[in-house]
């Protein structure tokens, strides 16, 4: 997705969440999480070894993903018939909306545009107010055929 705020400042506030929780900021770690930050929407292990050039194993991506997940500087996201996507957390990538292809599976990130977003917050509320909650966020889940697949 559109990086903001910036991944040099999103990595500095990564490893000062890993500091927070004890965790050492290796290569690797750094690497997958630069990778998260380059991938456009969350992405399956697979296809994050692909975006490293498979320079780490698949094992180790599952190991190194934990940690960034207990970190709390990455999320584990759409799970869908057994696999799981992950991307970085959304206070280091900034607010964002999920466009998921029914076809190919994919899911593409796509920024929330402040004047849209606040419309959507306001619809959101009052949906929710209706049921007598409270809303503190929300995530949207576009769901429909990518162009990918639309061209194919
Ligand atoms: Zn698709
Ligand atoms: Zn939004």
């Amino acid at each position: 997705m559109s990086i903001d705020p910036a991944p040099e400042e999103a990595l500095t506030i990564a490893a000062e969440r890993f500091d927070a929780a004890g965790v050492r900021m290796t290569r690797g770690r750094r690497a997958v999480l630069g990778a998260l930050f380059r991938a456009g929407g969350p992405v399956t292990v697979d296809e994050l070894a692909t975006l490293l050039d498979s320079e780490i194993p698949v094992s180790s991506l599952y190991r190194t993903l934990g940690v960034l997940v207990d970190a709390g500087v990455a999320v584990r996201v759409h799970e869908r018939g057994g696999v799981a996507r992950f991307e970085a957390a959304e206070d280091l990538a900034g607010h964002h909306h999920h466009l998921v292809c029914r076809v190919c599976g994919r899911v593409l990130d796509i920024p929330a545009v402040p004047d849209e977003d606040a419309e959507l917050q306001r619809i959101v509320s009052a949906a929710a107010r209706r049921a007598g909650f409270a809303v503190t966020g929300h995530h949207v889940d576009i769901e429909g055929v990518c162009s990918s697949c639309r061209a194919a």
